[in-house]
């Protein structure tokens, strides 16, 4: 299928790696243009040269953290106009809440709340004036069903989810642009094998055995690539997608047990 957005401009967050990563790959396939960005410049540079080795859209790096005003600022003047944009950064700590102090909660609400916020600030009235704009806010599976231990990232997306309800349906709405969340569940990434790394220590086992055990609680028996979640962003992206916005979209091989 043709995604009906060869030439459209994307700045895609914390993209070096893992899901970000995935997203920029799709995008690039449709023949879109893309800024990535991450911390590690090395990391970075590579996936660059990945991304135009492909052949599709032009692909520009910014070495950045994309939680500082800085880093938002050198993403964003390097993307001529933004037409999508997909927010990312790294997920908070796991741990227990007994011991985050204040700085821990700002620290989760830049990175995975108040940045997604400012980046839509910065680019949306711009899209809904050109009649097109796609904004595609990776968050988690742990919005709909929360972790324990993950109490920074359960609270501060969920915060973000909450905004995005409501500026989904706002004006902009009628202009074409649409905001979603994308929520992953388990996908084999650094992230997961930090995360699980932290799991087999707390419960005294061998990564092995955590590792095996999360991925037989998936009912699909396997983690998620970060290929696959790149294609249901690019949809996501998309022109056929136009009449879908303000969601919240698991990809999570079926972990979540509910109906809705
Ligand atoms: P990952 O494999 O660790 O990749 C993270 C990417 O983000 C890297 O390119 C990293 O590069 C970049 N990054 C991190 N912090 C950044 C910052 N402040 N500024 C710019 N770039 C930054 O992680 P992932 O698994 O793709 O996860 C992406 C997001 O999805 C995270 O928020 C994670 O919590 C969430 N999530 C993941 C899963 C999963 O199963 N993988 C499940 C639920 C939610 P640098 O470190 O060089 O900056």
């Amino acid at each position: 299928m043709n995604l009906g957005i060869e030439g459209k401009w994307a700045l895609v967050c914390a993209s070096s790696k893992g899901l970000g990563k995935g997203c920029a790959q799709a995008l690039v396939a449709e023949g879109v243009n893309v800024v990535i960005t991450a911390r590690g410049e090395e990391a970075l540079q590579a996936t660059a040269a990945q991304l135009r080795a492909m052949g599709g859209g032009e692909v520009r790096a910014v070495a950045c953290d994309i939680t500082t005003p800085k880093g938002r600022e050198a993403a964003l003047a390097a993307c001529p106009q933004v037409d999508i944009l997909v927010n990312n950064a790294g997920g908070p700590p796991p741990g227990d809440f007994r011991e985050w102090e204040r700085e821990a909660w700002i620290a989760a609400l830049d990175a995975n709340m108040i940045t997604p916020i400012l980046l839509i600030k910065a680019t949306v009235d711009a899209m809904a004036s050109r009649g097109f704009g796609r904004i595609v806010n990776i968050t988690s599976g742990a919005v709909k069903a929360p972790m324990a231990a993950l109490g920074l990232s359960n609270g501060a997306r969920s915060g973000l989810t909450g905004f995005v309800a409501g500026v989904a349906r706002s004006a902009i709405a009628a202009q074409g642009v649409t905001i979603n969340g994308l929520l992953p569940g388990a996908f084999d990434t650094e992230r997961l094998r930090a995360g699980t790394t932290h799991a087999a220590q707390k419960a005294g086992q061998d990564f092995d055995t955590m590792w095996t055990r999360r991925r037989q609680a998936v009912p699909m028996q396997r983690f998620g690539t970060a290929e696959e979640f790149g294609a249901v962003c690019a949809f996501l992206c998309s022109v056929q997608a136009g009449y879908l916005t303000g969601q919240n979209v698991l990809v999570d091989g079926g972990a979540y047990p509910g109906t809705f």
